[in-house]
């Protein structure tokens, strides 16, 4: 019992102890910035999920590779800045000069307020986005203080977070999956792949038919998303912060 007592004593508290403020690395490539004189269709040609439209950068199409940012630093800089999470996918659409993403609207009903249980499926994901979803639950990011959790079976669930592009032998799986999470329920879409196929989004191995009948409340770009990320974003819809 004692040497349990020193360990705890030597482990110290671990969590972090306010995820939604805390620094991050300055090397985290985080939310961008573009210059306002940013040639996007120069940028466009290197990328290589297509993320720049004529309008600015799709951070819902982004993987975070850098090689935009490598070749023109001028035109395009990554901050440090984890709240890049957006309730429409509208609103990930980054213009020239625009240093934060919109306010959230969307506020979940009173009632999750505190008490919000997520059923996570991973259709076709790589696992990174999945392990950072994981990582969320640990010790140092304890989303769960927030009162979200991560539950077993959907009939327990109030949401589905969805990580991978949608592989065609998950499609079915994923629907089963949400049909079982009993009204009011809530889709959040959860890294590149999720938001838009990411890498994959032109392969005939995907089917992300699901897409076009249900609407997300929540879209997390990163690839993977950073747990600060899904923690800030989270709690953004649950206190409406
Ligand atoms: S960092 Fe994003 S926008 Fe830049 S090249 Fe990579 S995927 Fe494209
Ligand atoms: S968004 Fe990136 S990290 Fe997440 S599942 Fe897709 S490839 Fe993997």
């Amino acid at each position: 019992m004692l040497h349990l007592l020193k360990a705890r004593l030597r482990h110290g508290y671990q969590a972090i102890p306010d995820p939604l403020t805390v620094g991050i690395d300055p090397a985290f490539p985080g939310l961008p910035e573009l210059a306002i004189d940013a040639d996007l269709e120069l940028l466009s040609e290197l990328c290589p999920t297509k993320a720049f439209t004529a309008q600015g950068l799709d951070l819902g199409r982004c993987v975070f590779c850098g090689l935009c940012s490598r070749k023109h630093p001028e035109m395009i800089t990554f901050t440090p800045n984890y709240k890049m999470a957006a309730d429409s996918r509208e609103k990930l659409i980054l213009a020239p000069g625009q240093i934060a993403l919109p306010k959230m609207d969307f506020v979940l009903p009173r009632k999750f307020r505190y008490s919000f249980a997520l059923r996570s499926v991973s259709a076709a994901g790589c696992n990174a986005c999945e392990m950072e979803l994981g990582a969320s639950n640990n010790v140092n990011f304890d989303i769960s203080r927030y009162g979200v959790e991560t539950v077993a079976s959907p009939r327990h669930a109030d949401a589905l977070i969805l990580t991978g592009p949608i592989s065609r032998n998950m499609a079915d799986a994923l629907n089963e999956t949400w049909q079982a999470i009993p009204e009011p329920k809530y889709l959040i879409l959860c890294g590149a792949c999720a938001i838009s196929g990411g890498l994959f989004g032109e392969s005939e191995a995907i089917d992300r038919a699901f897409l076009k009948h249900w609407e997300a409340c929540l879209y997390i770009p990163g690839c993977p998303a950073h747990p600060l990320s899904i923690v800030s974003a989270m709690v953004s819809i649950m206190r409406g912060s």
